[in-house]
């Protein structure tokens, strides 16, 4: 390849006057601005471009990669501004009819452009145009080279495969047996052995077809490592390929290429994974499918989840989702028959459930926070040599930060929200001074140093309110000075390979007494780990959104699930101020069914999800009545189409706009307008002909719509 080739080595560049032709390309490119541009077909190119090809086009000075929607005769813009394409990108694998309809459904569905869904799901480097600097071989090629293949044999390793239970059994030749599309729910507490039905179901649908691939979701980052893992060790033969946002570019760039050109076979990943072009896939797994990580909370709000299983039905594939806890909605599907349910009743260790027990706490607690009871059963474990857990869902050093004199409390300056204590870590524990704190808003990131005396009345007698988990630990230092305690939340995590080693530690039995977050509850098989301690759950209780008690019920099923898992003598306790609320009693009975069957009993009486539809406008504006005042508008709007079609006026609920339950966030004033309905084509036909409006009402509010919006 000549010198002059450098720039350009992924590219067949091509002459073109770019005023013969009329042809126009709609390129979806990674800008803000907008989604998607009208780029003129070069004569040299014309027939050769197809939607789903990749190219480089001109951007202001520069360039850049993007990936064609469609052609079309006219573009949207003056003729004599449109700039010709600059080549095709021929290393870039041919995008399939698949993926495209996938990406189109998608954007369809969350009334977004196709070119906001697409791009994003590309790995950055590869859409990042060869510079001048880079080497002769493009990203394409230094990717592929990346991902190796092993060298095992090719058939799944069952030498350490544990023999299945009859119900596990059960269930994967239901899955089996699937023919097409079908969606399976399988239900199984945790310990029952889903990650075995997991594993042979993967083997079944590899070895049914050459050029099978499964994909498998999982909720969050920290738990790819460790099903990958267990996936690797099945099936040593595989290349295996590992997607999710906490990869280096590189590396993601070689997974996602290894995927979309089928030489991985198995994908695990997470949310993102699910828009990956994945051409012979032939099997979906989603794992902890309950878990609110598989929406995407920025750009485009999808549901992974809901998107997986539409991809089989278009794929004409088996997904299985797999819950102890079950959202309200695959229960509900699973009821009516709409999912097959597969049941997994018992620990696949033979180990009995954990005993739970529900400790009444007062509103004054000693600095550990336990109650008497708790402490006993702590010191009885450790005194055995076994472990214990003690979850309390917040992290930092204390909620907010108080003035004994004047009640000054550390509220942000930019959020409707309290600066929370945290202590910061030290580089030298033993240097003198003692701890490090700041005050960090959860919301923003906004921090500030602690101040030495009250902002309002000067006193110096500022004090911690509350507990978070690095207040717990230090309190339960004093209380078990000879117990070796580790904590993890997402102040430890965020230090490379610190969760890594702290999970490696409990695991090397180097820990007795562990303190931790929501990420302790997840997935973590703790062996010696017998008694777990719910600090304090009740916040969640009487949140305002109607889905936080089914996660509540979720994470205090899978807190206690770590109980005992391998024991027979798991033991939870579950400290509240309100014993008496009917999710601890659904808890106590292991009412797995019990308690999705009277929430759904509740939604279907309010006419919520999964009875009801629903969309979220969200406005945001410096000046607090620019938001609702442009909310109104909308509001207004929005009631006049539906006065105009008697039909969506039946069916179709527009409430009052409010301000959102953090109404200020980052210096911005925020607020919400809910639209409902029974029908999801009415409330989608409504929604079509409402956007196009909204731009022109927004004024200085920036908005966006969410659809199936999470929280609410
Ligand atoms: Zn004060
Ligand atoms: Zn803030």
């Amino acid at each position: 390849m000549a010198r002059t080739d450098d720039r350009q080595a992924s590219v067949s560049a091509v002459e073109a006057d770019g005023t013969t032709g009329r042809r126009y390309a709609r390129v979806a490119l990674d800008v803000p601005i907008a989604p998607c541009f009208d780029y003129l077909v070069p004569p040299a190119l014309d027939g050769r471009i197809a939607a789903g090809d990749w190219v480089l086009v001109p951007w202001g000075r520069g360039r850049k990669i993007g990936i064609v929607l469609g052609l079309a005769n006219t573009a949207e813009i003056a003729a004599e501004k449109v700039r010709p394409i600059m080549g095709r990108v021929d290393e870039a694998p041919p995008s399939s009819s698949a993926w495209l309809e996938l990406i189109d459904f998608t954007a369809r569905y969350y009334h977004r452009h196709p070119g906001e869904v697409m791009l994003p799901a590309v790995p950055k480097l590869l859409r990042t145009p060869p510079s001048a600097r880079q080497r002769k071989e493009s990203a394409f090629a230094r990717a592929r080279k990346r991902f190796v293949a092993p060298a095992g044999s090719p058939s799944p390793d069952m030498a350490a495969a544990p023999g299945l239970k009859p119900a596990q059994a059960e269930a994967l030749a239901a899955l089996e047996q699937g023919e097409g599309f079908g969606v399976f729910l399988l239900h199984g507490v945790t310990g029952s052995g889903k990650t075995e039905v997991y594993l042979r179901f993967i083997a079944s649908r590899l070895a049914a077809d050459p050029i099978a691939q499964v994909l498998v979701l999982v909720p969050e980052i920290a738990l790819t490592p460790q099903l990958a893992e267990r996936v690797r060790a099945r099936f040593p033969g595989e290349p295996i390929a590992i997607l999710h946002s906490g990869l280096a570019e590189g590396e993601r760039a070689a997974s996602w290429l290894a995927v979309a050109d089928g030489r991985a076979r198995i994908l695990v990943g997470t949310r993102l994974a699910v828009l990956a072009p994945v051409p012979g896939l032939a099997g979906i797994i989603v794992d902890e499918e309950h878990d609110p990580s598989y929406k995407q909370q920025e750009g485009v709000h999808y549901s992974a989840r809901d998107l997986a299983v539409l991809l089989a039905s278009q794929r004409r594939i088996p997904v299985v989702l797999g819950s102890a806890t079950p959202s309200a909605e695959t229960w509900q599907a699973a009821r009516t028959g709409r999912y097959r349910l597969l049941t997994l009743p018992e620990r696949a260790s033979g180990a009995p459930a954990p005993r739970i027990e529900v400790l009444a706490i007062d509103r004054d607690m000693p600095p550990d926070g336990l109650a008497e009871a708790a402490r006993a059963a702590i010191a009885e474990v450790l005194a055995d040599g076994g472990q214990a857990l003690v979850f309390l869902n917040r992290r930092g050093y204390a909620p907010v930060l108080a003035c004994g004199q004047c009640g000054w409390l550390s509220r942000c300056d930019d959020c409707s929200a309290y600066r929370v204590l945290h202590r910061v870590a030290q580089r030298r524990p033993q240097a003198a001074g003692g701890a490090r704190f700041r005050l960090v808003c959860h919301h923003c990131g906004g921090e500030q140093a602690v101040p030495r005396g009250c902002p309002a009345c000067g006193d110096t007698d500022l004090r911690p309110v509350g507990r978070g988990t690095q207040r717990l630990e230090e309190a339960l230092a004093q209380t078990f000075p000879e117990a070796r305690i580790a904590r993890l939340d997402r102040d430890v995590a965020r230090r490379r390979g610190a969760a890594e080693a702290m999970l490696d530690a409990v695991h090397g039995g180097e820990v007795d007494l562990l303190v931790g977050t929501q990420m302790l509850a997840k997935g973590h098989d703790f062996q010696r780990l017998r008694l777990v301690v719910v600090a304090d759950p009740d916040g969640a209780l009487f949140a305002a959104d109607f889905r936080a008690p089914e996660r509540l019920f979720a994470t205090l099923m899978q807190v206690a699930g770590r109980a005992g898992r391998f024991a027979r003598d798991g033991r939870v306790l579950v400290q509240t101020r309100f014993p008496g609320e009917p999710l601890f009693a659904a808890l106590q009975a292991h009412d797995f069914a019990g308690f999705p069957d009277r929430m759904l009993a509740e939604r279907r009486e309010a006419g919520l999800p999964p009875f009801g539809h629903q969309a979220l406008l969200r406005a945001e504006a410096v000046a607090p009545d620019d938001a609702l005042g442009f909310l109104g508008a909308a509001r207004d709007a929005l009631l006049a189409i539906l006065a105009a079609t008697p039909e969506l006026a039946a069916h179709v609920r527009c409430f009052d706009p409010v301000p959102m339950p953090v109404a200020r966030l980052a210096g911005r004033e925020r607020a919400q307008l809910l639209v409902e309905s029974g029908s999801r084509p009415l409330l989608h036909r409504a929604l079509s002909r409402w956007l196009p409006e909204l731009d022109g009402l927004a004024g200085r509010s920036r908005w966006q719509l969410e659809v199936d919006p999470s929280e609410i």
